[in-house]
């Protein structure tokens, strides 16, 4: 399983980067339909911010508590 928090705060999940990059493709034209969906940018966002579920410490970006149903962490 591997988990991706959308800039918007969404949280997206998927067994694997390539299930990832087609959950942030179909998020991003459903929730932001206004920004450019391009694949290959998609793809490195994935890959440099999607972990693994099973080894994701609850607290791992060290900025303080991120519930999963709190407040915006803005
Ligand atoms: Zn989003």
């Amino acid at each position: 399983m591997k988990v991706m928090l959308c800039a918007c705060g969404c949280r997206l999940e998927a067994n694997g980067d390539a299930g990832l990059v087609r959950e942030a493709l179909a998020h991003r034209s459903r929730e932001h339909a206004t920004s450019v969906s391009d694949e290959k940018l998609v793809r490195r966002v994935v890959a440099e911010n999607a972990y693994r579920l099973e080894y994701a410490a609850p607290y791992a970006g060290g900025e303080g508590p991120d519930e999963e149903f709190g407040p915006e962490p803005y």
